[in-house]
């Protein structure tokens, strides 16, 4: 049993551009207001470095100096071009180039941007890369991470360290999402809509200020739409209009003092362009991902890896400890069982039954995410991810309404054939709704011949668990 990751899919916009011509002086740009944060800005720096290491670690980062110097010069210039209202001496702009095809990008809190390859290869001029770094630097400068961490108010963060966050990339949940995978799954945040509007506003000023076309910005949707406009429909279904975010960028257009001679195709931008177009194809982060994981396992089964897996699994302790996540949290686990903790989980296995394949006795409790933030959808979607990331795992029953934590619940059994020892693996996974919209779930493994002894354990557990969201 290892932990799930939860496959988004690579979304893209179609819309009819409608341009509302307005005289240009008579509007003042759109005034955009600092989110309310309740953290410190040293906890973006913070929290950005701890990611950046990582990020360093699993990424492919492109060692091209001529093209990494380019995409600095440009994020430099857009950096001075942030509002002066903006502006955080703390915050460190820093510009690397991920050898990924992908048309994206994405920033951590405090400064650290990533962009990939493909987004530099794909864009049509200068202003289309520039208006994506400016759409990433204005997630940055207004503090977006923290300030949805201070919104969803998101205990397993608090608690954890919010070691979770990672900024949101410009496609927001979709596209950005397929990053977040290399990580354990929700490891990237998805902003709100909010948030990309407000990015997108602020970008476009910046944008403006800099020298750059702000309509480049929403012409970068365009390109992205001609890359994967095939599976257009998808997304259009889960996000009613689609068309709003660009013509919000078009509509603030006409309200900045756009240059009348815009940077678009510089001698520069082509000479990197057919650079990058040069090299041996990069590959998709997916591919990347997929690799990652074949590699190494994820979430807290990274920390489990030093283990060994054995065929004499001591039984679940009759005695319990108590085990707390702040006052959010409180459960009994097995006094023989240890505890790793992961980005946004925790597993308790006995010694023998973790390893680098994950565990084969245990639980794993933790807080999911779900793309919809309807509780019965986002528990499919957690369990459709860990059928996919445990290929020998199936589905044996339907889904049950339980009492999971004192409160309603779901529940639903699994199994299949352990490539760890050979025998029929049970998995049952409880999910109960969390106040933020999000989802609490208990995974319960053991294998079928010892089923007797653990469901005794595991009821225990059950019945113990206490949730205190209600007081956050
Ligand atoms: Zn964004």
């Amino acid at each position: 049993m290892r932990k799930g990751h939860f496959v988004k899919s690579i979304s893209a916009f179609v819309l009819t551009l409608s341009m509302v011509v307005l005289p240009p002086a008579m509007i003042a740009q759109t005034a955009v207001k600092m989110p309310k944060n309740k953290y410190k800005v040293q906890d973006d720096v913070k929290l950005g470095q701890k990611a950046s290491s990582q990020v360093d670690q699993q990424f492919p980062i492109l060692r091209d100096a001529q093209a990494t110097q380019y995409v600095q010069r440009v994020g430099a210039r857009l950096v001075s071009a942030i509002p002066p209202q903006f502006r955080e001496p703390a915050f460190d702009y820093e510009f690397q180039i991920v050898n990924a095809s992908d048309i994206n990008a994405f920033a951590l809190p405090g400064g650290p941007m990533y962009v990939n390859r493909g987004m530099i290869e794909a864009a049509r001029n200068e202003g289309e890369m520039a208006g994506v770094m400016a759409h990433e630097i204005s997630h940055v400068a207004l503090r977006h991470a923290t300030a949805q961490q201070t919104k969803l108010n998101n205990p397993w963060n608090q608690i954890l360290g919010i070691g979770a966050i990672l900024g949101g990339a410009i496609l927001g949940g979709e596209a950005g999402a397929q990053a977040g995978q290399i990580f354990a799954a929700g490891y990237f945040l998805r902003y709100s809509r909010e948030y990309e509007t407000q990015a997108d506003i602020l970008g476009a000023q910046i944008m403006a200020d800099a020298g750059y076309d702000p309509r480049d910005l929403a012409g970068m949707f365009q390109t992205i739409a001609g890359e994967g406009g095939g599976r257009a429909p998808e997304w259009l279904s889960s996000h009613p209009d689609p068309g709003n975010r660009q013509q919000k960028i078009l509509a603030e257009a006409q309200r900045v003092e756009v240059s009348p001679n815009p940077i678009k195709v510089t001698p520069e931008f082509r000479r990197v362009q057919e650079r990058l177009r040069s090299m041996p194809p990069a590959k998709s982060m997916a591919q990347i991902q997929q690799e990652a994981e074949r590699g190494q396992s994820t979430g807290s089964g990274g920390a489990m890896s030093g283990g060994r897996y054995s065929q004499n699994v001591p039984l679940p302790s009759a005695r319990y400890r108590s085990y707390s996540v702040g006052n959010w949290l409180r459960m009994n686990v097995p006094q023989n069982w240890r505890e790793f903790s992961g980005q946004q989980d925790a597993t308790f296995a006995p010694e023998g039954a973790y390893g680098d394949q994950g565990f084969t006795h245990g639980m794993m409790i933790g807080v999911h995410r779900g793309q919809s933030g309807q509780f019965n959808r986002d528990t499919d979607e957690f369990v459709r991810g860990l059928l996919q990331a445990n290929g020998y795992l199936r589905q044996q029953t339907g889904y049950q309404n339980v009492r999971f934590a004192g409160r309603q619940g779901l529940a639903i059994q699994l199994a299949g054939r352990s490539p760890i020892y050979g025998g029929t693996e049970l998995v049952t996974i409880y999910t109960t709704p969390l106040r933020s919209g999000e989802t609490f779930y208990l995974i319960a493994v053991s294998p079928q011949q010892q089923a007797a002894n653990y469901d005794r354990t595991f009821r225990t557990i059950i019945n113990s668990v206490r949730l205190n969201d209600a007081s956050l």
